[in-house]
């Protein structure tokens, strides 16, 4: 989408919004915004008092849209999706108390496209479409269809469970529209607030590892399909549940992967919280709470919770270390015979 698509029921241009002074604290905010994203997951939301605070909270979003496109960074743009979703979500949890709130809510559903019905209690009703949409990536038992109450095609949720559910729309909804088409004229007036940004940004890649990817000692051509499939989930932002995540923590601990570099694989979540994460990861690892380090489950654990990812290489494999470690020894020698080959040519030449 254009940025002057967003910007046309306004009245005012983006060339206002980036180089008048009028709009330095709509940039200072959108700036703000960002910085709050990539530090820790989430944007601050001020108490919206009168009308020009809400202005400004207007335009500082689309503004820093703009500054997240310029960047185009994938990580930048995906915690700050997560981040300006979950602020979403606060919001929503604050609104459903109003009868003015819940219009908004009502009206913030419809633009994103979800149909619900409400009742006027402490539940709503989601078409079944949306639902099974919006918690596709959804791990827990919780949001399985079956463990909800459906009726004519509309399940039932709590309002609660209902602004998760806008959260995740709004989430996909960023993710769809951005990047924006940003002119580079616009870029380049904004350079001052862009590179603050792409500072902290680097700093928060060198703080949760070597950048995105993890700097993993394992050989990613071993692993098994149920570690291989969780990972790639994981990094492509999708969520999983938390069996799903211990097996991966457990895994890779058991490679000798280190604990940063397994935080820096969970960045990508949707409800990423660093210092959670690495608690837990700390936890498994042995080096919190009880200080007993965790084994990562067998097959038939991972079976039991749906993590398993069978192929015809699993033949005979009760746990998914012993497909490493077969996979790992049948490389090697290959790589040996290989070199052993080489060496007796040279040696006939
Ligand atoms: S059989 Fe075992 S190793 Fe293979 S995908 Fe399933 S859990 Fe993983």
């Amino acid at each position: 989408m254009k940025t002057s698509e967003l910007l046309a029921t306004s009245g005012i241009t983006l060339e206002d919004l980036v180089s008048s002074a009028a709009f330095e604290s709509a940039r200072l905010r959108a700036k703000e915004r960002i910085l709050q994203a990539i530090r820790k997951g989430e944007i601050r939301k001020p108490a919206v008092l009168d009308e020009i605070r809400a202005r400004k909270e207007f335009f500082s979003h689309l503004l820093a849209q703009v500054l997240v496109s310029c960047v185009g960074d994938p990580f930048l743009l995906r915690r700050y999706a997560t981040a300006e979703a979950k602020a979403a979500y606060q919001q929503m949890l604050a609104d459903f108390y109003s009868e003015a709130g819940q219009e908004l809510v009502h009206k913030l559903s419809e633009d994103l496209g979800v149909h619900v019905v409400f009742d006027g209690g402490a539940v709503v009703r989601v078409h079944f479409t949306d639902y099974l949409r919006l918690t596709n990536g959804m791990r827990d038992e919780k949001w399985k269809l079956v463990n909800r109450r459906l009726s004519k095609g509309w399940v039932q949720v709590s309002l609660e469970d209902f602004a998760r559910l806008l959260q995740e729309a709004v989430r996909e909804q960023i993710l769809e529209r951005m990047p924006l088409s940003v002119d580079a004229k616009i870029c380049e007036a904004l350079r001052p607030y862009l590179e603050e940004i792409k500072r902290e940004l680097e700093k928060k890649k060198a703080a949760l590892g070597s950048g995105i990817e993890p700097r993993v000692e394992m050989d990613e051509d071993c692993l098994p399909p149920c570690i291989s499939e969780l990972l790639r989930h994981i990094r492509s932002g999708m969520s999983v549940s938390h069996p799903a995540r211990f097996a991966v923590t457990s895994f890779l601990l058991n490679l000798g992967v280190s604990v940063e570099d397994i935080v820096a694989t969970f960045a990508n979540l949707p409800d990423f919280d660093e210092e959670k994460t690495r608690y837990q990861v700390e936890h498994i690892a042995g080096v919190r709470g009880h200080r007993r380090k965790y084994s990562p489950p067998s097959c038939a654990t991972m079976r039991t919770y749906g993590n398993c990812f069978k192929n015809a290489e699993c033949e005979g494999v009760s746990h998914p270390l012993a497909y490493y470690e077969r996979k790992l020894r049948e490389k090697l020698k290959k790589q040996k015979q290989k070199k052993r080959q080489r060496k007796a040519v040279e040696g006939a030449r």
